[in-house]
């Protein structure tokens, strides 16, 4: 069955004119989770949902998005929130305002920074006026700066420490540099920022600079902005350096809401806060640096950047820098904007989209690419309801605030409400940075799959005119390993962290999907994330934030419409076992398989995989009866397996933290280390720890294969 559809597929969409009649057979077939008599209208509902979406529109709101900086907390930011809610208002929906009180830090000037050989030279914390780029002289623009960076006044030594990984200190340590009393500059890439700052923190650097490599983001992946869209030499990356891995959200109020009356930790108590002062810089100025370098040149592979001279790791004392950096920090209020749908039949059923609406700067691409396309969206639903639409389930869109500094907005909610989301909600659909380019790419847990899949077929990709999924496989296909076989899927990546899905997923165990449209995308965090750009290089005609808003909103649909929810747990059980065969064959390399149990392991994901080819089956089978009973009593325990996931304790040394198969890595940051404190165990080679979680792994797979054989 699923070869043919597939098929049909690839004829109707590369063939088009001849075979309008099969497109319209095709398209009136199955959607999974409908019963057969309901899919016409769930079609014509989704077209005309789809209909809505409009590049003039998208473009209007991202212009208007973007005319100011809108960091966290500012006023700019609070006016952002109000034409959100205004605009979502004028469509029908109704939307608040939700406020936190919240700890966050703006730089009270532009930090010092200057380097000490004979003579002191000052060295620029801002970015560039950029000809052509009109937002880019705006005066509200702030210097660079690192979000939970500490104030500090510093004079020490360099040294290079290429990414600022645990690996390269060794390295350091090899070639005989120690970085204790120092200040360490490390390039941006393979960790998240935080991690950095964290790891130079406990190798005991008393500062950290972060700059941006041309070989990353810059010249040596093309042409630098404006003639291209690559990081141009005086442009730097802003960023929270929060240990996120540790936990995300308010600094102040882990795992719990930073409402009045919540009681706070004084910010010396705070876990996730680094105390030495990190400052991103520019290529142009970190190039001043390393070239006046001495010491040993690279001591390992990969040290050596994209700057034109050979990277030597300093450490000497003829080469010191001065930083100093100001940190205004307050209690500062922040305002999601939080828009209901009420579900007709199952009000208490919870389908979330949520995209944060902060920027450091103007964020054309992240997140207000995001923004633009949520808005659109919000605009389709208004206009379905108007017709006399009613989704069955609850939709929530929300914008959040403050992601930047580390998920604050959707955090804090999250934390508000936890005992709803816990009962409620079916899944969280986040979309962040959802334009850069024409490349389709997302993130999800396994069981929404085939949701995501079968979603992305019916969504046009407007350069080629193939669907979204087609032209994702193609890609796919052309971007395969050499000698690799097609693959029959396009990969979906696992869930780490670095965006708004971490407190549904990792804290609450909601269902959850991350996607966007990427390219060529080197101005990260800066200033030149512009309207200008975007309008020049990311999306000049504006039809993928289009795409973006139509396959949001139509997932949506599916998930709030459905009879029975497109879950599979049955690809759930089956990447599980791949990480964890993964994981057993690292575990024999380092000599750690033999204590562990991993028997009982195959064998709970051998029943998960059981139970979830049987509730798939039952599910598929009281759809086709309408069996409104059984359905109801199935979809929650699909909703409620995800949870199950959960384990109270949290992970090791990491509380906050509770799903045992995808967290952040502590020291990857953003990216995901599947079953978490078992990977971690094995890296440290412990292997008592690798024992004691793997049983905790296995506990939680039993509660899922459990909650599934209820029904
Ligand atoms: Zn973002």
């Amino acid at each position: 069955m699923k070869t043919i559809l597939i098929l049909l597929l690839l004829v109707a969409t590369t063939l088009t004119t001849p075979l309008t009649f099969i497109q319209k057979t095709f398209a009136q077939t199955a959607i999974d989770g409908f019963n057969p008599n309901r899919v016409a209208a769930e079609r014509r509902w989704e077209e005309q949902f789809r209909a809505v979406p409009d590049p003039k529109s998208a473009r209007e709101h991202l212009r208007r998005l973007t005319i100011e900086p809108h960091i966290a907390g500012t006023k700019e930011d609070y006016d952002t929130a109000v034409y959100v809610r205004d605009q979502l208002r004028s469509y029908g929906l109704s939307a608040e305002l939700r406020e936190y009180e919240v700890w966050l830090n703006y730089p009270n000037s532009p930090s010092t920074l200057e380097l000490i050989t004979t003579k002191r030279q000052p060295l620029s914390t801002r970015e560039a006026v950029v000809p052509g780029d009109p937002t880019s002289s705006n005066p509200k623009i702030t210097p660079l700066f690192n979000g939970y960076s500490a104030s500090g006044d510093v004079t020490a030594p360099v040294v290079y420490a290429n990414y600022g990984l645990p690996g390269d200190y060794e390295e350091l340590k090899k070639a005989g540099v120690d970085v204790k009393g120092k200040i360490v500059i490390v390039r941006y890439g393979n960790s998240f920022r935080g991690v950095k700052a964290k790891v130079a923190e406990d190798q005991g650097a008393v500062g950290c600079i972060i700059y941006s490599d041309p070989e990353d983001d810059g010249y040596m992946q093309g042409d630098v902005y404006p003639k291209g869209p690559w990081r141009p030499v005086a442009s730097g990356q802003r960023g929270s350096v929060q240990f996120l891995f540790d936990y995300p959200g308010d600094p102040l109020t882990p795992g719990k809401p930073a409402i009045p009356g919540v009681q706070r930790l004084k910010p010396g108590e705070a876990t996730d806060l680094t105390r030495i002062p990190v400052q991103p810089i520019a290529y142009d100025v970190a190039k001043t640096i390393l070239s006046q370098l001495k010491g040993p040149v690279r001591p390992a592979r990969g040290f050596q950047g994209g700057l034109p001279f050979a990277y030597h790791i300093g450490g000497t004392n003829d080469v010191k820098l001065r930083l100093k950096t100001d940190m205004d920090y307050k209690l500062r209020k922040i305002w999601d904007v939080i828009t209901r749908i009420d579900g007709n039949e199952e009000k208490d059923r919870w389908v979330i989209l949520g995209n944060h609406r902060d920027a450091w700067v103007f964020g054309a691409v992240d997140p207000n690419s995001g923004t633009s396309a949520m808005l659109e969206a919000g605009r389709g639903f208004g206009a379905l309801l108007k017709q006399g639409w009613k989704p069955r389930r609850t939709i929530i869109l929300c914008s959040w605030d403050a992601e930047e500094y580390g998920l604050v907005g959707s955090t804090e909610w999250a934390e508000e409400f936890a005992d709803d989301l816990r009962e409620k909600a079916v899944a969280y659909l986040n979309l962040d940075a959802a334009v850069s380019g024409p490349h389709f790419g997302a993130s999800s847990v396994p069981s929404l799959w085939k949701l995501l899949r079968a979603t992305t077929r019916d969504i046009k990709d407007p350069k080629t005119g193939k669907s979204v999924y087609q032209q994702w496989q193609d890609r796919a296909h052309e971007n395969r390993p050499e000698g690799e076989q097609h693959p029959p899927e396009a990969r979906i990546a696992a869930l780490g962290s670095g965006s708004d899905y971490t407190p549904f997923l990792q804290h609450l165990g909601v269902p959850s999907t991350d996607m966007g449209f990427n390219g060529d995308y080197g101005v990260y965090h800066s200033a030149y994330d512009s309207f200008y750009w975007m309008d020049h290089f990311g999306d000049p005609d504006f039809k993928y934030h289009v795409a973006a808003a139509q396959l949001w909103g139509t997932l949506a649909m599916r998930l709030a419409d459905a009879d029975g929810l497109s879950f599979d747990y049955t690809d759930y059980a089956g990447q599980i076992r791949d990480y964890f065969t993964e994981a057993i064959r690292l575990a024999r390399i380092r000599n750690l398989a033999g204590s562990l149990d991993d028997k009982s392991m195959t064998s709970a994901i051998d029943d998960l995989a059981k139970e979830a080819e049987r509730v798939e089956k039952n599910r598929q089978e009281a759809v086709r009866n309408s069996d409104r009973e059984r359905l109801t009593k199935i979809n929650d325990a699909i909703i409620q397996a995800e949870r199950q996931f959960i384990d109270a304790g949290g992970l090791r040394g990491r509380a906050w933290y509770k799903h045992q198969i995808y967290a952040p890595g502590i020291y990857t940051g953003y990216a995901a280390q599947p079953l978490t404190d078992f990977r971690q165990a094995l890296d440290d080679r412990n292997a008592t720890n690798a024992k004691e979680s793997l049983v905790k792994i296995v506990e939680a797979i039993k509660r899922v294969t459990r909650t599934l054989k209820s029904v």
